[in-house]
């Protein structure tokens, strides 16, 4: 059975993150719309990055099992432990991979496996037409049986062509709670302590096209570029959502009972 999943809206929200994730995986964001630019950037800047960024996927998960900041949809990481052994997939419309691949970086690392085992982001080179299909879901998967029904899939949206093909299509409500910028600054701030600011400052304008005076300046403008007011509003409760996904998990098992008991 596979497991897919849209990621904004049904895995996460990562309006608040952009920023964060952007800079930390700098040359990687770059590239996408700047490769020659990319090439400046040393790679003593990116290997002190990836270990920040390392620091800054383990503090978040820690603060989403503890005092959730509402990135991931509340008790998304129940549901991704119940997955064990299953196949899943992250299957997005977003532009920007290293956003798929933080969420993955954290479900994976909360599961102690890699059970997101593939990231489709909009450019990635399966993508045809713009919207979701199961064309695309069989390149993505290519088992040359693959069923309809062998796939579980999960959405805040309608996608026409998956809609109509698929067994199993969940569309979940849509979750879009914004995480707290400045929660969010302090472990950034913290994550950061060993990267060169000097460094750091000369290449971020890569990223914001702008120099920051200090790391405190950079985070500001991180803040005005994400235009998110800081209201301490409490992080929901597991919704319907969640429900839906147990329920599937659910299904799956039953289903897998009875074929061994029928056999
Ligand atoms: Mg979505």
């Amino acid at each position: 059975m596979y497991f897919i999943f849209d990621m904004d809206e049904t895995l996460a929200e990562l309006y608040t993150m952009f920023y964060f994730i952007g800079s930390l995986r700098l040359k990687d964001t770059v590239a996408t719309n700047a490769t020659n630019a990319t090439n400046a950037i040393p790679s003593t800047l990116t290997k002190s990055l990836n270990k920040a960024y390392k620091k800054f996927v383990a503090a978040i998960l820690k603060e989403e099992v503890s005092n959730p900041l509402g990135i991931l949809r509340p008790g998304i990481l129940k549901v991704m432990s119940k997955l064990d052994k299953q196949k899943c997939i992250i299957y997005s419309n977003s532009g920007h991979l290293q956003s798929l691949e933080f969420i993955r970086d954290l479900i994976n690392l909360h599961v102690g496996s890699k059970l997101i085992k593939q990231c489709i982001h909009y450019y990635h080179p399966v993508r045809e037409n713009g919207d979701k299909t199961w064309n695309e879901i069989k390149s993505i998967i290519n088992k040359n049986d693959l069923k309809e029904s062998d796939v579980y899939f999960f959405d805040d949206l309608i996608h026409k062509d998956l809609y109509e093909n698929l067994t199993h299509y969940y569309k979940v409500p849509a979750y879009n709670f914004k995480a707290s910028f400045h929660r969010i600054a302090d472990i950034y701030r913290e994550a950061i302590k060993d990267v060169n600011s000097e460094m750091y400052l000369t290449y971020i304008p890569l990223l914001v096209n702008r120099k920051p005076k200090s790391i405190e300046n950079m985070i500001r403008l991180f803040k005005n570029k994400t235009n998110i007011s800081d209201r301490s509003d409490k992080v929901p409760l597991p919704d319907a959502g969640i429900d839906m996904m147990m329920s599937a998990i659910k299904n799956v098992k039953t289903r897998k009972t009875r074929k061994k008991l029928s056999t």
